[in-house]
């Protein structure tokens, strides 16, 4: 469990009403976990909102009876969510009915023949065992060494705002540093332990949900084997977006104001204070300002040059996490080869990675995800049909015009269906495609990335752009961009943070 003296909101504020004014820009995870922080404590908050639902890139699309989240879909460490909501006084069950997954996930890969990870480890142990002479217990000492890792991670590193260098470089991290791994890559870390290319892949392909890859990922983050491998997945009935439906419900309850429908064009500062904002439709007064809309937008399109946090040499050097085309389908009749978490992954996905992250093309031979969750939930398709997400990362910053995409969509449901060994083209009812000019028309999203900065050695923890403004002392930034990261519990984790720092400044 979480260490309870760890949570920001545990070190000892306690709350009392104070009326100040915070508007919050953007009703993402990010946003709705600040507000109901910030209402618990007595602030009034009004949240402001460009599109009509709560969720950010967790809303859903529906279509004839399918339901597909548009982003999100793996649902990680639960520990997290459970706190969270314990620590604005309610139980996640009252909310969520969450499920563990079992099987976890299956990966197929290019020649040998597919791999299903378990929930018990004993499986797991056996099945490593048959990629490698002594795999199981390879495994065992690499888990141990990832729990490890994930429980300092946990207790000293992810619920820690950073705003110097010594914050960072605190006691128990230097003592720990060592076993952390800060300064390995994680491809490096792996290879000291297996030696087939699935064992290694299995325990690395995780790195897609850090939004980076296992030769620019510090070995640091072989915590998320811990995470997926022995901790487990989970999956919150009715989909994803029933998290951002929890979460608005419950700022509701703590009075917080939502204007959806109603994007906010500007904020507003003077004399090294923020003033509130502007939308087309209103302008709105604020005693702070919490932007948890995308960082690199507040930063170069909601204020003015001279209050931005970060200069454009900035921006034009951070190295981005992937785009993703990503294919919602519904299909006709159900597809047995299929778990409710897929992955396909080719022998040699370093090509992959470096069309990711250097040459910048449309990978001949990609690695992608598949999302089935019509396999545990029959409210996301009609009986008898599937519900197909599939994800495929790529270069950010490319030119996808729809004839690119529809034919890139095409060749990757041709190779599924060579892969699962089941034509099911004709049987498709509903497709939806979206792209990099998806994430920018209806998020900002810088070049069209899907998950912000990736997380190398030097965009982790003191790395990641501020919490605060350094130019206007009532304005703050959360989400992805900020410390701890990407993901649905990071970007949580990142508001607490600023939560607890503007209670502290502002109370
Ligand atoms: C395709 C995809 C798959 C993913 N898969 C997983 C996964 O399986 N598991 C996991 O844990 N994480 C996953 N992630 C990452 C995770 O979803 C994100 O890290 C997290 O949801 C980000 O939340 P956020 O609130 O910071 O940002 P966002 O979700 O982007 O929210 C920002 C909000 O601000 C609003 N906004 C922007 N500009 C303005 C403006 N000017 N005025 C008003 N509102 C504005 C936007 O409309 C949006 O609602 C995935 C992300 C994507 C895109």
């Amino acid at each position: 469990m979480i260490p309870p003296g760890n949570r920001p909101g545990n070190r000892g504020f306690q709350g009392r009403a104070m009326e100040k004014r915070v508007v919050i820009i953007g009703a993402g995870l990010a946003g709705l976990t600040a507000a109901i922080k910030l209402a618990r404590k007595g602030f009034k908050v009004s949240v402001y909102e460009k599109h009509g639902t709560p969720g950010g890139v967790a809303r859903t699309i529906e279509d004839r009876g399918f339901r597909f989240d548009t982003g999100p879909t793996w649902y990680l460490m639960p520990e997290v969510f459970e706190s969270y909501f314990s620590s604005v006084d309610r139980k996640i069950e009252d909310y969520l009915d969450i499920v563990p997954l079992s099987p976890s996930y299956k990966i197929f890969f290019e020649k040998d023949e597919p791999v299903v990870i378990h929930r018990e480890m004993e499986k797991n142990i056996t099945l490593f065992d048959s990629l490698e002479k002594d795999g199981g217990k390879k495994l065992q000492g690499y888990l141990k060494d990832s729990k490890f890792k994930y429980e300092a991670a946990l207790k000293e590193f992810l619920y820690r705002d950073y705003r110097g260098p010594f914050d960072f470089l605190h006691w128990p991290l230097i003592r720990d540093g060592l076993r952390l791994n800060l300064l390995r890559t994680l491809d490096n870390h792996v290879s000291r332990t297996f030696s087939d290319h699935r064992s290694k892949k299995i325990v690395e392909f995780n790195t897609v949900f850090l939004g980076s890859s296992p030769y620019k990922t510090p070995a640091l983050y072989s915590l998320m084997a811990h995470v997926d491998l022995t901790i487990g997945v989970y999956y919150p009935m009715g989909g994803i977006h029933e998290l951002a439906k929890a979460l608005y419900r419950i700022g509701r309850e703590y009075g917080v104001e939502y204007h959806f429908n109603n994007e906010v064009k500007h904020i507003i500062a003077r004399g090294g204070k923020a003033e509130g904002i502007e939308t087309a439709a209103e302008t709105v007064k604020a005693d702070i300002v919490l932007s948890a809309a995308e960082y690199h937008h507040t930063d170069t399109a909601l204020l003015d040059r001279k209050h931005r946090n970060y200069p454009d040499l900035y921006w034009k050097t951070r190295i981005m996490a992937p785009a993703t085309l990503l294919l919602y389908v519904g299909v006709k009749k159900k597809l047995p080869k299929l778990l409710h978490h897929t992955f396909y992954l080719a022998d040699d996905w370093s090509v992959h990675f470096n069309e990711i992250f250097n040459t910048k093309r449309w990978s001949g031979n990609p690695c992608y995800y598949l999302g089935c969750p019509s396999k545990t939930d029959p409210s996301v398709a009609p009986e008898g049909m599937e519900n197909l997400f599939i994800l495929v990362p790529l270069a950010p910053g490319m030119d996808d015009h729809d004839s690119v995409r529809e034919e890139y969509a095409d060749r990757i449901l041709r190779h599924l269906e060579t892969l699962i060994g089941e034509e099911f083209a004709s049987d498709i009812a509903v497709k939806y495609i979206a792209s990099q000019r998806d994430f920018i028309t209806n998020n900002h999203y810088y070049r069209g990335t899907a998950l912000g900065l990736a997380h190398t050695l030097s965009q982790t923890a003191i790395f990641r752009p501020s919490h605060r403004s350094f130019r206007l002392k009532n304005l703050y930034y959360t989400g992805h961009y900020t410390q701890p990261g990407i993901g649905m519990p990071m970007a949580m984790i990142g508001s607490e943070l600023v939560c607890d720092l503007i209670t502290r400044r502002h109370a």
